[in-house]
């Protein structure tokens, strides 16, 4: 196994977090898989980084010593760069625009006197840019790594390893989401960042001599290269490709965003379209006038999301399937705590919908302080104008995520939803939408399915979370009654249940009744792989069907959706181990 030493910096200047730092928390440790049948794999080791002159190098150097890693990524913060940007070249000087953490503000200063003007980087820099390129993820070489502690440290870990096989080399990354709070500043999400990074890292074994392709350009990335790069890497990322008539259609349905203060705390008020459109003045004009026109339509129930039900899911679907012709978008506004689960169940009644629907809320209403609301809305908006997402989506915390492997995943952060299983499919970058079109689903042709959920009555699906010491007992009496025809089983791990022969035989007897029962992982990250224990291996035997890497949301709402369909039992269950609308999300990170 190859050795990777990737290194971060600490915060600087006025933020209080760090994207390099925060990438090598998560990647310490870490083991990648490297690719093209090679049965080796590298073990990633960190070093984090302090943001002082001199102090900077002598951590780096004392943790190649201590690793004896074959290779070294430095990561460092660009503020305004909207690309991961591996850097040619370090020059030898230190003429630094603000004071660095230990305080010194060297102006016109060699790093190494008498040390040669510049080194350049050792790493297969344009291997690397082209293999983010075709994740999807927007890169560019840099020829600049500035005249600050980056370049210093970059200069200075140069010439400590000039003479060594180790190659080394140093990436700038763009800020997080978070770091913008007037949202001026381009940023990368984090998860982007790590795909990113993990990328690069396994890009930098990979090559052993970089590849040739044409390059250089005269500043880092201005606006302007942007917009061409952009242009010609359409096939790996497509900046707002809207026409000027488009039409949308938003339903709100309540939630936080729409909420005012009452004396019992948040709750649903109305008057959302003349509240929305006095926010959307506050935009600057450039941004409000990318905005596609839209309708709005409110409820006349505005819920808070904690009550919805399936009968509020179905109602939503019947509403766009009704517009369907007349829109050439459909935003659907409702509350976070039960989004995750509208879009799951909106992916399967509207299968193959051509036309974008997008699902958004926020964590705070329109009109307080601080607000996400508009921020979402201005990127449901925008991504409901955008014809190539033939899919539901839920726009949230600038990021565009498949709505059926969406889950919630923090109470009050801003960012809110993830997809622990599936990649990004577009974020907000530079005020645009940017949309990665390999990851889409393809336009399938509408096939939507929009069977009565509100006859099914209450529980006719439930969930059963295994926990340490469950009886048999009260998974029976969950489970064994008439109303229930389907359950999604909360199994430990890849899909293990306690060995308890009760319990497996109350699974039984259910499944002797005709219920269909699926089985799906605690863990967010990875697939159940049922039978692969003996302590799942009884399950398989009596036929709970695997949810593979579903979310809780997508394997409940999918079988909610086959049992309301009302079809025989092996039609259901071959319906539901097909992946349909990119639930089973396996294969694609
Ligand atoms: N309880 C609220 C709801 O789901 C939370 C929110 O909107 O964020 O409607």
């Amino acid at each position: 196994m190859s050795r990777l030493l990737l290194c971060g910096f600490e915060p600087f200047g006025h933020d209080s977090v760090n994207p390099a730092l925060k990438i090598i928390e998560q990647l310490e440790g870490q083991t990648l898989a490297l690719p093209n049948g090679s049965s080796d794999s590298v073990e990633i080791r960190t070093c984090r980084v302090p943001v002082t002159r001199y102090a900077a190098i002598e951590s780096v150097v004392e943790a190649i010593e201590r690793h004896a890693p074959d290779t070294v990524i430095m990561l460092g913060q660009a503020s305004g760069r909207s690309a991961i940007t591996p850097e040619r070249v370090a020059i030898n000087l230190d003429d630094y625009r603000i004071k660095d953490n230990g305080g010194h503000q060297p102006v016109d200063e060699p790093i190494e006197v008498a040390g040669p003007d510049a080194c350049f980087t050792t790493l297969p820099i344009k291997a690397m840019v082209n293999d983010l390129q075709a994740a999807g993820l927007p890169a560019s070489v840099s020829y600049t790594a500035g005249t600050f502690v980056c370049n210093h440290l970059f200069y200075g870990v140069q010439r400590h390893l000039a003479d060594s096989p180790i190659r080394s080399g140093f990436v700038h990354i763009p800020a997080l989401p978070e770091q913008s709070l007037d949202g001026r500043l381009p940023t990368m999400s984090l998860e982007s960042l790590l795909e990113g990074v993990r990328v690069l890292c396994i890009s930098a074994m990979t090559h052993q001599q970089d590849v040739r392709i044409g390059g250089g350009n005269i500043s880092y990335v201005s606006p302007a290269s942007r917009h061409a790069l952009q242009c010609r890497l359409s096939h790996f990322w497509q900046v707002d490709t809207m026409t000027p008539e488009t039409h949308i259609l938003v339903l709100y349905t309540g939630g936080t965003l729409g909420m005012v203060e009452s004396e019992q705390g948040l709750v649903p008020a109305g008057d959302f379209d003349a509240r929305l459109r006095a926010a959307l003045e506050d935009l600057p004009p450039s941004r409000r006038g990318r905005l596609p026109a839209f309708t709005l339509r409110e409820f006349p129930q505005l819920i808070d999301s904690s009550s919805a039900t399936p009968a509020d899911w179905q109602q939503i679907a019947g509403e766009i399937a009704d517009a369907y012709d007349s829109f050439d978008g459909f935003v659907v506004l409702q509350g976070t705590d039960t989004l995750a689960w509208t879009a799951s169940s909106l992916a399967f009644q509207l299968k193959g919908t051509a036309r974008p629907v997008i699902v958004s809320g926020a964590q705070l209403p329109l009109e307080a302080d601080g607000s996400d609301a508009l921020a979402n809305v201005e990127l449901a908006l925008t991504a409901a104008a955008q014809p190539t997402l033939n899919e539901v989506v839920v726009a949230f915390g600038g990021q565009l995520l498949r709505g059926v492997c969406t889950r919630k995943w923090y109470t009050q952060d801003h960012r809110g939803f993830t997809t622990p299983n599936a990649p990004l499919l577009g974020e907000w970058v530079d005020d645009r939408v940017v949309v990665y079109p390999g990851r889409l689903m393809d336009d399938q042709g509408p096939a939507f399915e929009l069977p009565d959920y509100a006859c099914l009555g209450q529980d006719a699906v439930i969930r059963l979370p295994l926990y340490p010491g469950i009886s048999a007992e009260s998974v029976r009496v969950q489970l064994l009654r008439s109303e229930v025809k389907g359950a999604v089983l909360e199994l430990w791990g890849s899909g293990n249940l306690p060995a308890d022969a009760e319990l497996l035989g109350v699974l039984a007897d259910a499944r002797g009744e005709g219920k269909l029962l699926a089985g799906i992982s605690q863990c967010p990250h990875g697939p159940v792989s049922i039978g692969h224990y003996a302590a799942g291996a009884g399950l398989a035997t009596i036929g709970v069907l695997s949810g593979d890497d579903m979310t809780l949301e997508a394997a409940f709402t999918k079988l909610l959706h086959l049992v309301a369909l009302n079809q025989d039992e092996d039609w259901q269950r071959e319906r539901f181990l097909m992946p349909w609308v990119g639930e089973r999300a396996s294969g694609l990170l």
